[in-house]
């Protein structure tokens, strides 16, 4: 049997990363085992529903790289994949309940007969779940059709996935006490019901409920903020899911590998915004500097710097330095501008020192005079300097980083001087003397 999984988002808001990891779940457990993941959109409450809702999902996932095989822009044999596009569907099989008479009037509406049974569940996370039945007044047999003729909820989800020929359900367990009721329907449209796996919650740090407002709750925030779409399928993946090894840091194909629904956690899992900055900066880490200067490259525009001809070299030299690519313009801006600004707190740790100062006044000639520039001869100048000056060069190392940078931290000293040439380095050396 062809494993089918969904994602069936109700379009009433962003996408939030809870239903993301829903998503990620059943597209990764299809991709694992070679089947096929649907999108469903269930747009059936009206007022509540928004285009601009719809696209959020279609953008999230599309960034997020989760593929849908069947669905909205794709198609498929079992469409149409709006909920509010299939209401003869939904007619025909509330007539098989009407014909088989399980459905019965109530005030203008139509409420389904219970079987009055226990019905147990074994859910492929929670394991077995028993609602029992016998007792009407716990469990009174639910309305699936209102007086205005419109489904609820629990009815057209019911009809979709076993429409859809869906497998395997994965979503979050805030469904899981719905799930009995969805059992006694597909009992009595006489079809086996799908797998059930209900994953935990997401909780904030500090235990409590995650909601719309907390940061990073919105997938459509993280590519403005610097992600890359791999470091936060990454992240999302771990929020539930053990991947039974010390090892956090998997790409899309490895999460396929390794996915499975025996691993998803019964505890819920814990949103620590820190930790998917940690993992995004793994996978920046992995990029080649080409490839991570073209992502850096529209933050870099946005902050007016002017990217050059060295471009794709100055920003590998701080690839390895940020978390986000939002963090990259303020990390090469030195490296990019002529005139640069010098941090006043850095600049307060080499004040006063004396030898700095005259090391740094003459090195400025010296650097002008090396007629084969590199970091090696640079370096070996300020060698000569400071023994002259009874010092040692690595008492210098940070004096003069922050003379060409203007701050305490930043790539390797060498490639700051290869990149940054002779005639840049001899002017900032000179200036930062007279600023000490
Ligand atoms: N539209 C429902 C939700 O967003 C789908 C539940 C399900 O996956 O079955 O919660």
């Amino acid at each position: 049997m062809k494993v089918r999984t969904r994602f069936a988002p109700s379009p009433t808001g962003y996408l939030h990363v809870g239903g993301a990891r829903t998503a990620l779940f059943n597209w990764l457990f299809a991709r694992k085992h070679g089947g096929e993941f649907v999108l469903r959109v269930e747009d059936t409450d009206e007022a509540r529903n928004t285009d601009e809702a719809k696209q959020a999902i279609f953008d999230g996932m599309s960034w997020l790289g989760m593929d849908w095989d069947e669905g909205p822009g794709k198609g498929g044999d079992c469409g149409p994949y709006f909920q509010s596009e299939r209401k003869e569907i939904y007619d025909k099989w509330f007539d098989t309940l009407a014909d088989a008479g399980r459905v019965y009037e109530d005030d203008g509406a139509w409420r389904f007969k219970f079987e009055r049974k226990p019905v147990t569940m074994n859910d492929m996370v929670c394991g077995e779940v028993t609602i029992d039945y016998r007792d009407e007044s716990n469990t009174p047999d639910m309305v699936v059709k209102r007086s205005d003729g419109s489904y609820v909820f629990h009815f057209v989800n019911v009809v979709d996935d076993l429409e859809m020929g869906v497998t395997h359900v994965i979503r979050g367990e805030d469904h899981l006490m719905n799930t009995p009721k969805h059992l006694q329907l597909f009992e009595a449209f006489g079809v086996e019901p799908p797998r059930y796996a209900h994953i935990p919650l997401i909780l904030n740090e500090d235990g409590s409920k995650m909601s719309k407002r907390d940061e990073g709750a919105a997938v459509g925030d993280y590519p403005k903020k610097g992600f890359l779409p791999e470091g936060v399928v990454n992240f999302i993946a771990l929020l539930g899911w053990n991947p039974k090894t010390e090892e956090e840091v998997f790409s899309m194909a490895e999460l396929i590998e390794r996915f499975s629904l025996e691993h998803v956690n019964r505890a819920p899992g814990r949103f620590d915004f820190e930790k998917c900055k940690w993992v995004n900066q793994q996978h920046l880490a992995k990029l080649t500097d080409e490839e991570f200067a073209a992502a850096a490259k529209p933050f870099v525009v946005a902050a007016g710097l002017e990217p050059g001809a060295d471009y794709p070299a100055v920003a590998g030299a701080v690839r390895e330095k940020v978390r986000l690519l939002s963090e990259v313009p303020d990390a090469v801006d030195f490296l990019l501008k002529d005139e640069i600004s010098y941090d006043p707190e850095t600049v307060e740790k080499v004040r006063g020192n004396d030898v700095a100062k005259g090391v740094m006044s003459g090195l400025g000639g010296v650097f002008a005079e090396i007629s084969e520039w590199s970091a090696d001869a640079a370096k070996e100048a300020l060698g000569v300097l400071a023994k002259e000056a009874g010092s040692k060069p690595g008492k210098l190392m940070f004096p003069l980083r922050v003379a060409l940078s203007g701050k305490g931290g930043g790539p390797d000293l060498g490639v700051i001087l290869e990149l940054l040439g002779k005639e840049k380095c001899a002017q900032r050396v000179g200036k930062f003397a007279e600023m000490l």
